[in-house]
């Protein structure tokens, strides 16, 4: 927290303009070093603080950039350190050459997310509205960003801040109870404190619960397709992605066969597993890799199984046939613009999923699909919904442990325990949720937050 720190704060990649951010108790005078206005009398480090300066950055007679620079003083900026902000060209060599001539000037250079985490201990956010900006910047869908944004915005803070309260004057009225008992006394108070943690309860579990959405918002939902060769499956994909202008990005997963595609389908996301073989290949060997792809299923979310209805059945059909029976699957009932050979109510009859006609080759059908995956991933009115959904197995462990604690007060009341017996759990519980907000937290936890951050942010 001492040194002052520098990183590049945009992508690399050329740009109209690149940010290289810096945030320190050095900031200032080390902006003052290397920057020089058109007229070359302003002394920068005297100006007003959150204004703007047009100038030059030099390293010692050596001109660098045309930039613009931002000078905000602290505690009124993100991290609550004074922060310089250069706006240079956008190149990738001329960002690093201003971040190159900012370092040898006394600052070093930034970890993953540090100015966040100096936000954080600097008390600008709590640690749930940290690790919105991370999955803000990470969001791969518009329901998935406007609820980081609503993190962001305290929304999740707030819900905990105000179920503490509530415990906390439980606790405080049992302790004081307990150490004044002539003159506060604790009769009836039992039955009071059982309405409260019931309903502070259901406030829990419906955070809970929501956590489900929560992470296929967050991370898609992890999706695989399976069907025989020449099925459709590719066609599919490809009528998902055009249909709805996805965006779609290619990222090799840790071993190099393992590739992941994002399909966005109007705010929800499918994680689409190992498709490489079925869209990028035409060799025959690797088409044939349904047993492959049924090794893969393993790990989904969602199933989607594609019949042609125009061959009939084989031992592929079967073999899948049986791996579904207890999965979430959508049959797609393809090429439904020739002639059927396979009876839709034989399957129907086989299978108790749900049975969506297509013709992937006409492109009928597709939105009917896309509902039905709705439908069934999103019980509640998650388009439109008001309230914040949990995204983080971190924050839904400890909403778990917070409810589990005030479980065992209920517990205590019903069978009549001494009011003792509530506080600690109570206690246990308020620090519980403390924790999400990042109090009480271990510094070892919120090492590891930050880490996962990119640099710069
Ligand atoms: P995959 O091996 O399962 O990925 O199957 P493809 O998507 O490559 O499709 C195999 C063949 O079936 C291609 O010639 C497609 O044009 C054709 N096909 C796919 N969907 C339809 C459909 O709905 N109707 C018709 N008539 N042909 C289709």
């Amino acid at each position: 927290m001492e040194d002052t720190i520098a990183a590049i704060s945009t992508g690399l990649s050329p740009a109209g303009i690149g940010i290289v951010r810096i945030s320190g108790e050095d900031a200032i005078p080390l902006i003052g070093k290397i920057y020089r206005s058109k007229n070359k009398n302003k002394d920068i480090t005297k100006e007003k603080s959150h204004t703007i300066h047009y100038g030059h950055i030099y390293d010692g007679d050596k001109l660098i950039d045309e930039v613009l620079v931002m000078f905000m003083k602290g505690p009124r900026t993100y991290t609550g350190e004074d922060t310089i902000e250069i706006n240079c060209h956008g190149g990738i060599l001329s960002v690093k050459n201003v971040l190159a001539t900012v370092l040898k000037n006394g600052a070093r250079l930034a970890e993953p997310g540090e100015f966040t985490k100096r936000a954080f201990l600097n008390g600008k956010m709590d640690l749930s509205q940290a690790e919105a900006v991370m999955d803000l910047l990470s969001s791969k869908n518009q329901i998935s960003l406007d609820n980081s944004m609503k993190q962001l915005n305290g929304k999740l803070k707030s819900k905990i801040l105000e179920l503490r309260e509530k415990i906390l004057y439980d606790i405080a009225f049992i302790e004081s109870a307990l150490d004044d008992p002539e003159h506060i006394s604790l009769d009836g108070y039992p039955e009071q404190l059982l309405d409260r943690v019931v309903e502070e309860k259901k406030v829990l579990q419906k955070l809970i619960n929501s956590s489900t959405d929560g992470k296929l918002i967050q991370e898609g939902i992890k999706t695989v397709i399976l069907g025989k060769p020449n099925a459709g499956k590719s066609s599919i994909l490809n009528a998902l992605i055009g249909e709805n202008k996805a965006i779609v990005t290619d990222i090799e997963g840790t071993t190099r066969d393992t590739v992941e595609e994002y399909i966005n389908l109007g705010g929800i996301t499918l994680n689409m597993i190992d498709t490489a073989g079925i869209r990028e290949t035409d060799d025959v060997v690797e088409k044939i890799g349904v047993s492959k792809a049924i090794e893969k299923s393993k790990e989904a979310d969602l199933i989607l199984y594609v019949i042609d209805s125009s061959r009939a059945l084989d031992e592929n059909d079967y073999n899948i046939m049986d791996l579904i029976k207890d999965k979430e699957t959508i049959v797609i009932y393809n090429k439904t613009d020739l002639e059927p050979v396979v009876d839709i109510n034989d399957i129907q009859n086989k299978l108790g999923h749900n049975i969506i006609q297509i013709s992937a080759l006409k492109e009928k059908g597709i939105d009917t699909l896309v509902d039905e995956i709705k439908t069934m991933f999103f019980s509640g009115n998650i388009d439109s919904n008001e309230d914040i959904v949990i995204t983080k197995d971190r924050h839904k462990h400890l909403l778990q442990e917070a409810y589990n604690s005030l479980d065992l007060v209920e517990g205590s009341i019903n069978s009549g325990l001494p009011e003792d017996f509530f506080s600690i759990d109570l206690l246990n519980a308020y620090t519980s949720l403390g924790k999400i907000i990042g109090e009480e937290v271990e510094e070892d936890v919120v090492k590891e937050i930050f880490a996962k951050f990119c640099t710069g942010k």
